[in-house]
């Protein structure tokens, strides 16, 4: 009997602003610790694939949240997704989501996040699809609007960690 594929979300805590109204574990942080995070959340991943629940099951979904994942370069997600497709699998169709925030994202970067993916895992079809849905609703217009918007909102709350 194949076991039943499971969905799994990784979180990612950082926003370049804490808003006021937030209750998700977040720290502000203009740039993340890249470096350290994939560091750490790959080897979080591939301890988490040797135990119950998750041993011996696919991942159906994989949910990138935060905060705001899109401050991670294409690279640092493509890592990840590697470690989830050896530790875990990624069962076939499954659907690949990665939240942005308009203000940190370009054409030029959702196309990296897709080619990213394309290059992890063949079956991330519906990466891509979120790639051309981000690129199709937000407008150089929009992008930029919401990039002025970001940078002017005061950072209030949470401080970054070191
Ligand atoms: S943008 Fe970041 S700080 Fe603001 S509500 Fe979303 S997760 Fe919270």
């Amino acid at each position: 009997m194949t076991a039943e594929p499971f969905a799994l979300y990784v979180h990612v805590p950082w926003c370049r602003h804490v808003c006021p109204y937030c209750d998700f574990n977040v720290y502000a942080a203009a740039e993340p610790p890249e470096p350290a995070y994939v560091e750490a959340v790959t080897a979080e991943l591939g301890a988490w694939a040797g135990r119950a629940p998750c041993r011996g099951r696919r991942a159906k979904s994989v949910y990138l949240g935060g905060g705001t994942p899109s401050l991670l370069s294409p690279a640092a997600i493509a890592t990840v997704l590697e470690a989830v497709g050896r530790g875990f699998g990624i069962a076939s169709g499954a659907e690949v989501t990665l939240e942005a925030n308009p203000g940190t994202v370009t054409r030029e970067r959702l196309a990296g996040y897709r080619a990213a993916a394309e290059r992890v895992l063949d079956t991330l079809i519906n990466w891509g699809r979120h790639a051309e849905i981000f690129a199709y609703d937000y407008d150089d217009e929009v992008l930029s609007h919401e990039k002025t918007v970001s940078e002017r909102r005061p950072n209030r709350g949470r401080e970054a960690r070191a």
